[in-house]
């Protein structure tokens, strides 16, 4: 890999690691993986390229996963290192390098962490969350719906499954029919995401 990671800086590693928590030997094979998958060696990544990415291709989100990280974390529709280190820092697994923990505006706490267990779930909030109202609207859980299930259920149990899940998820002094991003986090926290949503995208 040595010639690959020639044109990584050193001064780019150390950036990068700092913000990402990876060591620097992590770095270099988050690079190796990077370059591999940029195949004209355009120095950024597109849809195209990320479809490649062999973890997602059982995914039955894949194609929204990679419109998250292409729109969200990228900039017009490419997703150069930097970028790309940033989001998989999200799953990267391992202890914090600092556990300094505070509260935001909301009362809720995080951390700085790129692979707190709020930026995992903000993550998934927005693979729902696409017009980015901070809410899940019966259509966007729908869409959801349908990439999960949709080849299996028909269109109206599928509609009465969305209709019965925000029902469910939305109390009557809600203003909007759309389940809250405190909502969402609440129902999930019975999972272990912080597990679930770590891989092992080093080998
Ligand atoms: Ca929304």
């Amino acid at each position: 890999m040595g010639s690959n990671t020639s044109v990584l800086l050193q001064v780019d590693i150390q950036a990068i690691s700092s913000e990402t928590g990876f060591t620097h030997n992590q770095i270099k094979r988050l690079y190796g993986r990077f370059t591999s998958m940029d195949k004209d060696t355009k120095g950024y990544l597109t849809k195209q390229d990320l479809m490649l990415i062999p973890e997602l291709h059982v995914n039955p989100l894949r194609d929204r996963i990679i419109e998250v990280l292409i729109e969200d974390h990228g900039k017009n529709g490419k997703l150069n290192f930097r970028q790309f280190s940033q989001v998989f820092a999200t799953f990267r697994r391992g202890k914090n390098h600092q556990n300094q923990q505070r509260e935001n505006s909301n009362g809720e706490t995080s951390t700085n962490e790129p692979n707190s267990k709020e930026s995992k779930l903000r993550f998934l909030f927005r693979i729902y969350d696409r017009d980015k109202d901070e809410r899940i609207n019966k259509s966007e859980l729908l869409s959801i719906l349908n990439m999960l299930v949709g080849q299996n259920l028909p269109e109206d149990q599928m509609n009465a499954l969305a209709e019965r899940t925000i029902a469910e998820l939305v109390t009557e002094n809600e203003m909007q029919n759309a389940i809250t991003y405190k909502k969402f986090c609440e129902t999930l926290s019975k999972i272990d995401i912080e597990d679930k949503m770590s891989m092992k995208f080093l080998s």
